[in-house]
């Protein structure tokens, strides 16, 4: 049995869908696939651990990084500093595993220019309400706040029309059953199944 190589994907959402929960329980279930861990400038939230997370960074040292060319994609979202770095990405798509990348639409567009066989799915809350609820946090958030998250959440998903695939995380179960079909059936393609079993079409086409 030949190795196959990886798919690359691209995983975007508005704050509030789920997508970090959803990721994580389908990294979780299927040992093949792997999260990229983003650079960013912003402060650590309560919880967030350094170099799983995120790796968390100066500004200075982030400007320096572009300048070196160190990043896939990089894109400033609502004034933090976000960015894949290049190193490991190929090594971790050449052994087999398929990689996420978590990043706004403005990195999505780069990586699709640059990577044109990146696959991308767009996560979206199931209405306004639920969305609106979940950006409440525990509830402490004055209506101003809440309403610019809610703008930020609209400025976002009026990009899914870029992305491959949509799920909409209504139930949690269904949502990542959805994820896991994408992976799936991903690796089910001619292509991929041809260099999975170069030995078994040789045999049976003797
Ligand atoms: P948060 O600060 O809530 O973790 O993420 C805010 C936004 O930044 C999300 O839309 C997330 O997808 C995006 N983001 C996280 N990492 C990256 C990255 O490496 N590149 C880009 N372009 N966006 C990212």
């Amino acid at each position: 049995m030949t190795q196959s190589t990886g798919t690359l994907y691209i995983v975007s959402a508005p704050s509030g869908a789920g997508k970090t929960s959803l990721v994580t329980a389908l990294i979780d279930a299927d040992r093949q696939i792997r999260v990229s861990v983003s650079h960013t400038t912003r402060a650590m939230r309560p919880g967030e651990v350094n170099g799983v997370n995120y790796h968390f960074v100066e500004r200075a040292e982030f400007l320096r990084m572009i300048e070196q060319g160190d990043f896939l994609e990089q894109a400033e979202v609502f004034g933090n500093l976000y960015g894949t770095s290049q190193s490991s990405l190929q090594e971790v798509l050449d052994a087999g595993y398929d990689l996420i990348l978590e990043i706004d639409w403005q990195g999505a567009e780069q990586v699709r220019n640059l990577m044109p066989d990146a696959l991308s799915i767009f996560i979206l809350p199931p209405s306004q309400e639920a969305l609106r609820q979940r950006l409440n946090g525990r509830g402490q958030d004055s209506d101003e706040i809440i309403e610019g998250r809610m703008r930020e959440a609209v400025s976002e998903m009026s990009h899914y029309g870029a992305y491959d695939y949509i799920v909409v995380n209504d139930d949690f179960d269904v949502a990542l059953d959805d994820l896991k079909a994408i992976f799936r059936a991903n690796r089910l393609t001619q292509a991929h199944q041809q260099r999975r079993h170069q030995a078994l079409l040789a045999q049976l086409l003797g």
